[in-house]
């Protein structure tokens, strides 16, 4: 089946360009549905932090305002919009954006997830009993608002991997713990958050995108364009294919697991434009796929990069050492250090530090390896050289 997903231009946030494309999208996606009227909406925006004016790792403010303006403009009885962001809670993040008195203005309540019990899972979940904000089943519907950005791990984050808000903070930790040694299992989870909790609307912030040491360090990558669907698989299938990374892990274990990837873009269609990649997860997602467990095991040391600090950068902070999982960071004389033996390679430290100063790096066998694949391609296949980084 191909879900219909919806793109509209604009080429920034001001409301009077803004508007516009968001009311077209909305409109097609109340369409394919029985529309709002009357019902409680959940919005679930992606709030990583919000470090300074016009930070890119969390979506636009003027998109969550515009979208809460049209659900409540559709007839929405109750708006509330709530998230659990990994440092700040939601409501410092959104009196940071500037935004707090529009939305109680609207009527919107702002709060922080914080009923997490375990919830009722449909068939074919691989990761049951998974803890959730169950307030989710407290609305008719939940509004997925993503923004597309790169991930250490995942290599692009769009409106699926936005769920993994719904997971408590501190199993958050646990979750990468668990899984984090297989990015395959991690994207497995994502799919199982994607398939509970099912947002019938889903929105995807595009018009600034952040590539390279994304989600939290990247830089701003202008594209211009807003794309929404009732089915995020199917978004994100399509907004990948477009942001240049068609072979996205969260897809291909979707396609094995029998889910529905299938999409029909629609309306003003970009043309695909990649984004600057972060640098893992590298050969092992692209090969590993073909190696028995216990080689990923032993190789993934050689074969995924690893977190490297740029200590001009450090401000010693301590956030990195707070939020990795295993404790395989220490700050020491200020500065942190990395015990490697015990690292996951999740990259949490890299996706929250503030200042950018932790990035992946490439192990030696990652760059000889990439070179003999380099030879492979350009003996065998078309004549083009991958495009490689750091
Ligand atoms: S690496 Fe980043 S998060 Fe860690 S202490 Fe330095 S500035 Fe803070
Ligand atoms: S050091 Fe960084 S990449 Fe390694 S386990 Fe800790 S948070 Fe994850």
């Amino acid at each position: 089946m191909s879900t219909p997903v919806f793109y509209a231009r604009t080429p920034d946030y001001a409301p009077e360009n803004l508007r516009p494309a968001l009311e077209r999208i909305l409109a097609e996606e109340f369409r394919e549905t029985e529309g709002v009227s009357g019902q409680k909406i959940l919005l679930k925006p992606n709030l990583l932090a919000w470090r300074r004016r016009g930070d890119i790792a969390c979506v636009h403010p003027a998109v969550i305002v515009e979208t809460a303006k049209l659900f409540r403009e559709a007839g929405a009885s109750e708006v509330a919009l709530l998230e659990n962001p990994a440092v700040q809670t939601a409501p410092a993040i959104i009196r940071a954006m500037g935004i707090e008195e529009e939305l109680k203005h609207l009527g919107v309540r702002t709060a922080n997830f914080a009923d997490y019990r375990r919830v009722e899972q449909p068939e074919g979940v691989r990761f049951h009993n998974l803890e959730l904000a169950a307030e989710f089943l407290d609305y008719d519907a939940v509004a997925d608002l993503a923004k597309a950005k790169t991930h250490a791990m995942m290599i692009l984050t769009l409106c699926v991997k936005n769920l993994f808000g719904l997971v408590k903070g501190s199993e958050r930790m646990g979750w990468h713990l668990a899984v984090g040694r297989d990015f395959g299992k991690f994207a497995d989870m994502l799919l199982d958050l994607y398939l509970t909790v099912r947002p019938r609307y889903n929105i995807l912030d595009a018009v600034v995108c952040m590539e390279g040491n994304g989600p939290g360090s990247g830089t701003p990558a202008q594209r211009s364009f807003l794309a929404g669907s009732t089915d995020a698989l199917a978004l994100d299938a399509s907004a990948a294919a477009i942001l240049g990374v068609p072979e996205l892990l969260l897809l291909r274990n979707a396609a094995e697991r029998g889910l529905d990837t299938g999409f029909e873009n629609r309306g003003e269609i970009p043309e695909p434009n990649p984004l600057k990649r972060p640098d893992p997860p590298g050969i092992l997602t692209e090969w590993g796929v073909f190696l028995p467990p216990f080689l990923k095991g032993v190789l993934r040391e050689f074969v995924i990069s690893k977190p490297l600090l740029d200590p001009a950068r450090c401000i010693g902070c301590g956030l990195c050492v707070k939020m990795c999982p295993p404790q395989s960071l220490k700050l020491r004389e200020g500065k942190p250090v990395f015990d490697l033996p015990n690292c996951i390679r999740c990259y949490c430290c890299q996706e929250h530090c503030p200042e950018g100063a932790i990035t992946p790096h490439k192990t030696r066998a990652m760059r000889v390896a990439e070179k003999i694949e380099d030879s492979i391609r350009s003996l065998f296949g078309p004549h083009q050289k991958t495009e490689r980084r750091n």
